[in-house]
């Protein structure tokens, strides 16, 4: 369906195509529009390391689905969250730590492709083979990827920015990404304390820039307590909230009238249970198996 049919279908389809949470009851002519016009994700696990646990009862560690194309992070917490009949073979790591990169649980779904930081690229070849070697499946073509550099996946351009999150590994540098289609500029930070400097430029979220660097957001606040030692590795929501606050008021962060910025990688156990109750809007906390349709302004 090109843009000239969609006009036709009418005011009433417009606002269909504007949803995020109609998707099961919109028609597959505008569901095709929304693929077109828009960034979808799905959120796999919004969780912390501690992940969903024994019993079931926290978030699943931290992944997405991008455009139903590609996944960033997975591990066997988020199985069940691939949409029936959707094999995405392509996958990116944000960094090696074990509640984003289990190499065992990408095979199990048939990845191919692996994208990663080039600063670590030995380690992940090296799990992936022992975990091939061990689930009797192909190796994937693991790819590493540099800082800035931009990376077309379908319709999506994915570019790696630098995160401020420290690994075991000293020589690894963590990666958050910036991911574009169609005029929607999201940028997906997770894990990190606050958005680096060279990252904020590159994106074009600071001061060097005019105008608005990105339209959608989606930020990892790991805790609610500002004064949680975990800041020099992780985001607690005011640490968010001030990111959003300067972004907004500056005009750096521009998006559509209603929609949100969502906060991702909550540890259950330092969070509030009514979280929603004490963000500011637009800040919403984000759920497992939750979908969003990004727009741009
Ligand atoms: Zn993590
Ligand atoms: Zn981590």
């Amino acid at each position: 369906m090109d843009r000239r049919t969609f006009l036709g279908i009418g005011a009433a389809g417009a606002l269909a195509a504007a949803g995020t949470t109609l998707e099961g009851k919109i028609p597959s002519a505008i569901k095709d529009f929304a693929k077109d016009k828009s960034l979808k994700i799905k959120f796999m696990g919004t969780g912390a390391a501690s992940g969903i646990g024994k019993k079931g009862l926290g978030r699943r560690h931290s992944s997405i689905l991008v455009n139903d194309d590609f996944i960033i992070d997975f591990t066997d917490d988020s199985l069940d969250m691939i949409p029936e009949g959707l094999h995405p073979d392509t996958i990116f790591y944000t960094h090696s730590h074990k509640d984003h990169f289990q190499p065992s649980a990408a095979l199990k779904i048939g990845v191919k492709k692996v994208y990663l930081s080039n600063t670590w690229y030995d380690v992940a070849v090296k799990a992936y083979r022992q975990a091939a070697e061990e689930a009797g499946a192909e190796m994937p073509e693991i790819i590493p990827t540099y800082f800035g550099m931009e990376i077309k996946v379908g319709e999506v351009t994915v570019t790696p920015m630098l995160a401020n999150h420290p690994t075991e590994n000293l020589m690894e540098q963590a990666q958050i990404y910036l991911l574009e289609k169609d005029g929607v500029r999201l940028l997906y930070a997770t894990d990190t304390s606050g958005i680096p400097g060279k990252s904020a430029r590159r994106i074009g979220i600071d001061k060097h820039r005019e105008g608005y660097g990105i339209n959608a957001l989606i930020m990892e606040a790991t805790s609610s307590d500002p004064d949680d030692f975990r800041l020099y590795c992780h985001s607690s929501t005011d640490i968010v909230a001030k990111t959003v606050r300067v972004l907004l008021k500056t005009g750096r962060l521009h998006m559509p009238e209603g929609q949100k910025v969502y906060i991702t990688h909550m540890a259950k156990s330092l969070h509030p249970k009514n979280i929603n109750e004490t963000l500011p809007d637009p800040i919403r906390a984000a759920e497992d198996g939750l979908e969003v349709v990004f727009r741009a302004p």
